[in-house]
């Protein structure tokens, strides 16, 4: 890292345990979302030619770290879990710096990593595989995880320091290497994770980052023979190309992609619970979070309770840096977002859409030089309207008024993704029947659509992924093969299948 005569840092790559430029000797730029005057930081600008360094380093790399006993790669995570909780202070505001979310919820992605850092050493001392009776007298049977070599981590921006965790630290304690191609967002995050790690004893080579555009850097590593395993987070466009072209290599590919989550509200239910979670769900993160919710699915009887309620309150949010104490509500991640959730606005209403509230950039006073959106509301708007059915990704709400649980189902369960719903009900039969209807990944009952643990399988079925989960135990299966070993002590040949007769 060097400084610049404007004070911004300059960041190389991370291969074999040291920082270098791109080989090209281009960067490029990150800046502060909330203030583009900020500028971060300048990172390499990086092509095929530092993916292949990296994967190299990975390779001789490699060798030695399968070889280290789990338990003892788990001594390691927990020294990178703890400088993360130590650091976390200080990489939480470069977060807000760089990505915009507000200070708490910075924190909260942070921790994240620290979480999934413990959760992932005590995996080192687990691990388990199965033992089980043999067919055969005097022979042992069972099956190991081992690790299936390089991994390409490619990470959105909306959780720059947890999402890389989840996927580095299953991918590292089962005992593969990894090349991080982080966002072209947040490279900065990405940089200060690394460097952590690098400090919390990984060995050279083992943990490696290059960043740049998803062209240049991304399709490489996922081109690249010597890597054999790709974690992707992001749009689904994107998961697809990255499916097709390791197809043709056999690799394997875990996909974490976007999602459409709904809240229903049933007539029954806690109204004032009810608009708390769907205001953080809907408006955390600025409405950047893949299990942000995006459509309100309320009961008639007490659809205008509920959204009058949440007008008030919506209108009532602060914007503003996530820097201060008193903002509610970041900027989105770049101008390109704003002027989507713009035209999304105005497809809802062309669809016949009530705006209730926001709809527009918002750039009064502080807010003129970064990329925010008022909190948005659309009301009226039906199952399978555009604004209902696409991604959006920003702070916009779509209202879907329904009569009953049955047409609640339906319209929760009526869109291509499957990641993250919930219902809000007093009624156990109903919590029930959701738990067990609604198709996601992941269910919440009398909570929003945010705040999954580290500890339970994370991601979503249908068009929000390839049938992987992430944290959990689950999140060892994409980053190992399982092997199975037969151990026959008879002395003698034992034919499975034909001497059990
Ligand atoms: P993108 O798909 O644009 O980018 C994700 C990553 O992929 C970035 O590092 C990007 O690089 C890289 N990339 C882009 N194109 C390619 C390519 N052809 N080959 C390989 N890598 C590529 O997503 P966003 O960053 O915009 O993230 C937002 C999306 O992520 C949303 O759709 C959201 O739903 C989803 N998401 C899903 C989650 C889940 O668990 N289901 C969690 C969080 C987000 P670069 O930045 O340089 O373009």
């Amino acid at each position: 890292m060097t400084q610049t005569a404007v004070e911004a840092p300059t960041f190389g790559n991370f291969i074999g345990g040291d920082w270098r430029p791109a080989e090209s000797g281009r960067t490029f730029e990150s800046r502060n979302p909330a203030d583009t005057r900020d500028l971060i930081g300048h990172f390499a600008a990086s092509d095929a030619a530092d993916v292949a360094a990296a994967v190299r380093a990975a390779e001789e790399a490699l060798p030695g770290w399968r070889a280290m006993p789990a338990p003892k790669r788990g001594e390691i995570m927990y020294a990178f879990g703890a400088l993360l909780a130590e650091h976390k202070e200080r990489l939480a505001r470069e977060m807000t710096r760089e990505m915009g979310k507000v200070l708490a919820e910075a924190r909260g992605d942070v921790q994240e990593g620290v979480d999934i850092a413990f959760l992932m050493a005590g995996e080192g001392r687990r691990m388990f595989g199965d033992t089980t009776p043999s067919e055969l007298p005097d022979k042992w049977a069972m099956s190991i995880r081992q690790p299936i070599g390089i991994a390409g981590i490619i990470t959105p921006w909306n959780f720059p320091i947890a999402i890389p965790c989840w996927k580095m630290t299953a991918a590292l304690i089962t005992g593969n290497a990894v090349v991080l191609k982080p966002a072209s967002d947040t490279p900065h995050c990405a940089a200060l994770l690394v460097q952590l790690m690098g400090e919390a004893g990984f060995p050279p080579g083992v943990v490696n980052m290059v960043t740049g555009s998803g062209a240049d850097v991304g399709v490489p590593i996922v081109e690249n023979p010597d890597v054999n395993v790709i974690s992707f987070t992001g749009n689904g466009e994107t998961g697809v190309d990255i499916s097709l072209r390791g197809a043709r290599r056999l690799k394997r590919i875990s996909l974490e992609l976007g999602g459409k989550n709904a809240i229903a509200v049933m007539a029954d239910a806690d109204l004032d619970l009810a608009v708390d979670g769907i205001l953080w769900s809907a408006f955390g993160t600025t409405g950047q979070r893949c299990t942000a919710c995006s459509r309100l699915i309320v009961d008639e009887p007490v659809a205008d309770d509920l959204v009058g309620r949440l007008v008030e309150r919506a209108a009532a949010m602060r914007l503003g840096s996530g820097l201060e104490a008193t903002t509610e509500v970041g900027p989105l991640i770049n101008g390109g977002a704003v002027e989507r959730v713009s035209s999304y606005v105005s497809v809802g209403t062309d669809e016949g859409a009530r705006l209730a509230v926001g709809g527009s950039p918002a750039k009064e006073g502080e807010l003129a030089n970064g990329h925010f959106f008022s909190p948005t509301i659309l009301d009226g708007v039906k199952p399978m309207d555009r604004v209902a059915q696409e991604e959006i990704f920003g702070p916009l709400l779509s209202v879907i008024r329904v009569d009953g649980y049955e047409a609640a189902a339906m319209a929760v369960n009526g869109t291509r993704y499957g990641l993250s719903s919930s219902i809000y009900t007093r009624d156990t039969n109903t919590a029930f029947r959701a738990m067990r209807d609604f198709a996601t990944g992941i269910v919440y009952v009398n909570a929003g659509t945010i705040g999954a643990e580290t500890h339970l399988p994370f991601g979503g079925i249908k068009g929000t992924g390839n049938g992987h989960r992430e944290a959990g135990h689950a999140a060892l299966d994409t980053f190992t093969e399982w092997k199975s070993i037969y151990v026959d002590y008879s002395g003698r040949l034992q034919r499975a299948q034909i001497d059990n007769q």
